[in-house]
């Protein structure tokens, strides 16, 4: 018998006129739409019009889920998989899917539609020719502070999906790692109150310290340019380390907080300081 074939189906951010023909159309035609929240998802399909069975397919029960789907597949089904929205794998379930499927020699077919990273982009005002998506960051604040550290150097403009509340918690780590740099926060895109606002993390910050910031968002980052200060870990760990009120614990915690390198690293670095080597 032959396979059916999976879809990736991409639906919209947010605006319900951004949903493609052949999207509906695909979902219309299938014999199941697995997505990440039915419920959510229900209304979607709800509003063009699609009627066709409808089952989870989410972060929790992927590997379970992903086994029946795949049999599913191999049984002749045609699958549509969607995500509450914008383009499924993309920060979202799915990518073990496709992975299983596509070695299982189960056809992959994607239907296109938005992302949140090519709408932010797109209209950004940054350099597009060439960039790097970073998802989100870590929610704590050392190992975030440790991934843009990794990504300092980085010559193309950085792409991170972030959450509202922790966004001035992101741009002032953003500044102490990487410097003030040039940002643009794409915020509600394709909804009514969307809204960019462009400037220096400093100006960034400025616009959002009077206001509880809302809604989803996209922080775009651009290079650094030859006037941002690089990170100098040994002059950093200088000026702790001769602080009597501070342990060496404390002085090298303090030195990675403030460097974003990983903690061992300072600490190795601090103790050849210590006992007089170069790191
Ligand atoms: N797969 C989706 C895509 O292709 O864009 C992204 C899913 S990820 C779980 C959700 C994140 O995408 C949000 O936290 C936010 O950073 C970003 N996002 C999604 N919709 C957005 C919108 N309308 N405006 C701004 N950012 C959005």
């Amino acid at each position: 018998m032959n396979s059916g074939t999976l879809y990736i189906v991409a639906t919209p951010i947010g605006n319900l006129e951004d949903m493609t023909f052949r999207a509906v159309r695909v979902m219309k035609e299938v014999d199941l739409i697995a997505a990440e929240d039915t419920r959510h998802s229900r209304k979607l399909l709800t509003h063009f019009g699609i009627v066709r069975p409808l089952t989870s397919y989410f972060d929790h029960n992927k590997t379970l889920k992903g086994e029946y789907l795949l049999d599913r597949l191999r049984e002749g089904a045609s699958i549509a998989l969607i995500s509450d929205a914008g383009t499924p794998c993309i920060s979202d379930p799915g990518y073990q899917l496709v992975r299983d499927a596509v070695a299982a020699g189960i056809p992959v077919v994607p239907i296109p539609g938005v992302s949140a990273t090519v709408t932010a982009l797109s209209a950004s005002g940054l350099p597009t020719d060439a960039f790097t998506f970073a998802g989100f960051l870590p929610n704590r604040q050392g190992k975030r502070r440790e991934r843009l550290a990794e990504l300092r150097d980085e010559g193309r403009v950085i792409v991170f999906y972030e959450a509202p509340h922790r966004l001035l918690a992101t741009l002032a780590d953003l500044r102490e790692v990487c410097g003030d740099r040039q940002v643009v926060v794409a915020r509600e895109l394709t909804k009514i109150y969307e809204e960019f606002v462009r400037g220096s993390v400093t100006e960034v910050m400025a616009r959002f310290a009077d206001r509880d910031v809302k809604g989803e968002v996209v922080l775009l980052v651009a290079p650094g340019t030859e006037s941002v200060t690089p990170v100098d870990p040994e002059a950093i760990l200088a000026r702790y380390l001769v602080d009597d009120s501070l342990s060496f614990r404390d002085a090298v915690d303090r030195a990675a907080r403030e460097t974003g390198l990983p903690r061992r690293e300072v600490y190795t670095r601090a103790l050849a300081m210590r006992s007089g080597e170069n790191p």
